[in-house]
């Protein structure tokens, strides 16, 4: 039978599921996971690791390593992976070709087509430069399919009759999306979406460190160091993972001989959070604004992207609709779950059709900035959007800026996009220079107009208040999209690179995460983990199948009672 598979390619983890017996199923990697990290690193033999082990990797090798791609899609930012450079849709690829691996592995058929989601305000670019990336990775795809659109299907909303309108709430990791959709005879609109490109679960887990370090009195110093904070961060995430599931979490570790322990509650958690949810509530309005839709005529509210499982955002935004939103699937799958379900449709050929919005800017766009913290000093690489992702295009926006000291004769305003909050993550588009022939510019402002239109044409216009004069700057950001040559090229590189052979991703991984906790330990500890390493190396190496299960078993355990325990009882009774 010829199976399409359906694809969430998201910017921090992908899924793959698939059509069976009447409904959709996960399939998992060679890990046994259905998550499979969008990263991908070169090993120290040159071969290409992707998924977990490459995560694990971003901590310690992270010239090696990229993740966050998506991001980049439909630009020509190359992105440099150990000796070389990769295009964003070659990375994807790779992410592309893992899953098509554990596909083929789970159905034991190959599969050649796929359904893959994007999100609903991705522009031509973007959706041209994913369709690249499923060629480079051996997959036909016909059509795309909007990531809300696709959760709305695992919910089996395109069975409802008649005119259903509903709106799908996606915070993943770093991103807040919200799209208002309107299905009528078959036809699945996105009526419009809003969203908050610098809010994500990510957030929630800084509120709690922060909260941590205030209530702990950690210096500065101490926070800053990455074997503490790396500590911190991982507590924290496993702290808020944990309020989703039971009402108390601690959170606690050693670190230089002195103990740290905070308790936390769901109601705790919502005090140090209420600035984040209140942020949720913006992009939902706004939306809703736009697609003239009031709250009463929704039919339904749909989950989606990992964050929603946190208690405390469903009862928010609970308030917010006075009602309680679909959970009966898990928020970070209904995305591949509905690919799936689409896929199911096609092979019936009764796929669901879509009005694809794409007049919208993929990206933000906007102006280096420094940024006065509050003991009075600078820091400097900040992103400040002036045309956020997303917006209608075409779209004039203008922002007023001061120079950082009166006494400057020039301001260079450097031209970023994307969404990072730092430009050096973004992409540099170019400079304005607004000078005065040489003079002091003082503390005049400077507005700054952005335009932008529907051929990607980005016109900057600076005007200095105190002389009146004006100085423009026109970009092309229409990206450089691959032609037909280049996509031979792209798979000849392709082709010559070694993969990891997906048998032994399980040792390697599990190698991988190994050596991260190497490097967060010191001293005993850490020789003791590094003697473990080599055995376990020799193990691997010895090819005995019986003995290398044992052994990878006990390994993963004493891994797992390292990252719980940070301090570790040594063979000879010390502890570190
Ligand atoms: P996604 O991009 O959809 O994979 O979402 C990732 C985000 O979801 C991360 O910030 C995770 O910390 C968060 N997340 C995943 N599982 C949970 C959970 N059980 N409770 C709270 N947050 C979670």
């Amino acid at each position: 039978m010829n199976h399409i598979v359906g694809i969430d390619l998201g910017t921090t983890n992908s899924l793959v599921a698939v059509w069976e017996d009447g409904k959709p199923r996960l399939i998992p990697n060679s890990l046994g996971e259905v998550l499979t990290p969008s990263c991908v690193s070169v090993d120290e033999d040159g071969s290409i690791l992707v998924g977990k082990a490459a995560r694990e990797r971003l901590q310690t090798h992270p010239q090696a390593t990229a993740a966050v791609f998506k991001r980049f899609m439909g630009s020509d930012k190359a992105i440099r992976v150990g000796k070389r450079d990769f295009r964003p849709e070659e990375l994807s690829a790779l992410v592309l070709r893992a899953l098509k691996a554990d596909a083929e592995a789970a159905l034991g058929t190959e599969v050649s087509e796929a359904i893959i989601t994007v999100p609903a305000y991705f522009s031509d670019a973007q959706r041209k430069a994913t369709r690249d990336a499923a060629r480079l990775a051996g997959l036909k795809v016909e059509r795309l399919l909007n990531e809300p659109t696709a959760a709305a299907l695992a919910y089996g909303i395109h069975q409802r009759e008649g005119e259903t309108k509903f709106l799908v709430v996606d915070l993943g990791g770093g991103t807040f999306d919200v799209s208002v959709l309107d299905l009528f005879e078959g036809v699945m609109e996105v009526r419009a979406t809003a969203g908050d490109n610098f809010l994500g679960g990510e957030d929630f887990v800084q509120a709690i460190v922060d909260a941590f370090c205030r209530e702990q009195d950690i210096s500065d110093k101490l926070r800053n160091e990455p074997r503490f904070a790396q500590l911190l961060h991982a507590r924290a995430e496993q702290a808020k993972r944990t309020l989703s599931e039971s009402p108390t979490a601690t959170l606690a570790f050693d670190y230089d001989s002195r103990h740290y322990e905070m308790a936390l509650d769901e109601a705790r958690l919502d005090t140090l959070c209420a600035p984040l949810l209140a942020r949720l509530r913006a992009p939902v309005e706004r939306a809703l604004r736009d697609a003239a839709i009031p709250l009463d005529e929704l039919d339904s509210v749909v989950l989606a992207g990992g964050a929603t499982r946190m208690p405390i955002v469903r009862k928010m935004i609970a308030r917010m609709f006075g009602r309680f939103p679909a959970i009966d699937l898990n928020p970070d799958e209904v995305v591949a779950l509905g690919a799936a379900v689409q896929a199911g449709l096609k092979m019936r050929d009764q796929a669901l059709k879509e009005v694809v919005m794409t007049d919208v800017a993929p990206y933000s766009m906007g102006v280096e900035v420094a940024m006065q913290l509050g003991d009075g000093s600078r820091s400097s690489g900040h992103m400040d959007p002036v045309i956020e992702r997303n917006t209608t295009v075409p779209v004039s926006k203008v922002k007023t800026y001061f120079p950082t000291s009166p006494q400057q004769t020039k301001v260079d305003l450097n031209i970023f996009q994307g969404e990072a909050r730092l430009t050096r993550e973004n992409i540099y588009l170019g400079t304005l220079t607004v000078s005065d022939d040489g003079r002091p510019l003082g503390q005049q402002p400077i507005d700054v107009r952005f335009t932008y239109d529907v051929n990607g044409l980005l016109q900057i216009d600076a005007v200095a208040h105190g002389t009146g004069t004006s100085y423009n700057l026109l970009i092309e950001s229409a990206p450089g999209l691959l032609d037909e040559d280049e996509i031979a090229a792209s798979l000849a590189r392709l082709a010559s690179l070694k993969i990891h052979p997906r048998d032994r991703l399980q040792y390697r991984t599990l190698l991988a995460r190994a050596e991260r906790l190497y490097q967060q330990l010191r001293g005993d500890t850490r020789q003791w983990l590094g003697m473990q390493i080599t055995g376990y190396e020799q193990v691997l190496d010895s090819q005995d199948s019986e003995r290398i299960a044992v052994q990878t078993r006990q390994f993963t355990e004493l891994l797992d009672h390292v990252e719980r325990q940070a301090t570790i009882l040594l063979p000879n009774g010390e502890t570190q």
